[in-house]
C-alpha cells in the first residue's frame, strides 16, 4: 500500500477555567478519537497539529514546519466560530466563538493551500473555510432562520439526524452515485449565510435549505461537510457512509506526493 499518508488534524482547544478539577489554568490542545479512527479506518496516520503559539510559547516551531511535513489537513469539529472573524459582532455572549482557534485553522488552511495541499472541513471546519476565503456566517440557525429545522439538539447530541439533497453533477453527489438524498447527523447551530467567492455548495438541507457540504472551485482540493462522518456508525445503513468522502480526501493528498 505504500508509505502511509499523514494527515494533520486541527487540534481542538480547552482554555484555561478555573473551576476546572483538572488541569486548571492550564491550555489542552486535543483531538477526538472517533476522528483519528475514521481516519485509520483507511490506512492513513493522523497526526494532531499543535498550535505553537500561546503563553507558554517557545522557539521558532511554525505551521509552516507542519505544512511542510504533512500531506494533508482536516479541520475538527468543536466550538464556534468567533464573529468577529467574519466582521461581526456576537448577538448573544455564548455566540462568542473561540477566537484563538479560528486564528489558528485560518492560519493553518493558508499554509496547506499554499503548498497545494488538500484540506477537508468537518462541521466547524466548513464554517472556518467558508469565513478565511470570504464568506460569513449565521451565528444561530434558530434565531437568524426561524423556519429551519432543528440543527442541532444538546438531549440527543449525535443523535439527531435530517435528510441532505446533493445538488446534481457536483463532485460530492458524483462521489456518491447521485442519490437524491441521504440522512446524515446534524449538530450544529451555526451555517454559511454568504458563501465565500469561488465556492460552490454540493448538498444543503432538504427541508430548509441550509448548506451542508461545500467545495472551493481549482486547486488544491478544499472541501467540506456540516455533518460528522466520523460519528456515523458504519454498520448503520441508512446513514451516508463516509469512506467515499474520505477516499477521495486521501487521493488528493496522495497525489500531491508525485507532483
Ligand atoms: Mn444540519
Amino acid at each position: 500500500m505504500g508509505e502511509r499518508l499523514k494527515i494533520g488534524i486541527s487540534a481542538c482547544f480547552s482554555h484555561p477555567d478555573p473551576d476546572r478539577p483538572f488541569f486548571r489554568g492550564k491550555t489542552l490542545q486535543y483531538v477526538e478519537q472517533s476522528m483519528v479512527h475514521w481516519l485509520q479506518s483507511a490506512g492513513a496516520l493522523p497526526l494532531m497539529i499543535p498550535s505553537p503559539e500561546g503563553d507558554t510559547k517557545r522557539g521558532d516551531v511554525t505551521l509552516d514546519d507542519y505544512a511542510d511535513l504533512l500531506d494533508g489537513l482536516v479541520l475538527e469539529g468543536g466550538a464556534d466560530v468567533w464573529p468577529g472573524s467574519y466582521g461581526e459582532t456576537p448577538l448573544q455572549p455564548e455566540w462568542s466563538g473561540d477566537r484563538i482557534r479560528d486564528e489558528y485553522e485560518i492560519a493553518l488552511t493558508r499554509a496547506f493551500v499554499a503548498r497545494d495541499k488538500p484540506v477537508l472541513g468537518i462541521c466547524r471546519g466548513l464554517q472556518v473555510l467558508n469565513v478565511a476565503f470570504g464568506g460569513t456566517l449565521y451565528q444561530d440557525i434558530g434565531t437568524q432562520v426561524p423556519e429551519a429545522l432543528t440543527h442541532r439538539n444538546r438531549e440527543v447530541y449525535d443523535q439527531n439526524f435530517h435528510t441532505i439533497a446533493f445538488v446534481p453533477r457536483t463532485r460530492l453527489a458524483t462521489l456518491y452515485g447521485d442519490p437524491l438524498s441521504a440522512k446524515v447527523n446534524s449538530i450544529h447551530h451555526q451555517a454559511i449565510k454568504d458563501l465565500a467567492p469561488g465556492f460552490s455548495v454540493e448538498a444543503r438541507s432538504t427541508d430548509d435549505g441550509v448548506v451542508e457540504a461545500v467545495r472551493r472551485e481549482g486547486r488544491p482540493y478544499v472541501a467540506a461537510v456540516q455533518w460528522h462522518p466520523e460519528f456515523h456508525d458504519p454498520a448503520d445503513r441508512t446513514l451516508l457512509p463516509g469512506g467515499p468522502l474520505l477516499d477521495d480526501f486521501l487521493t488528493a493528498a496522495r497525489a500531491t506526493r508525485h507532483r
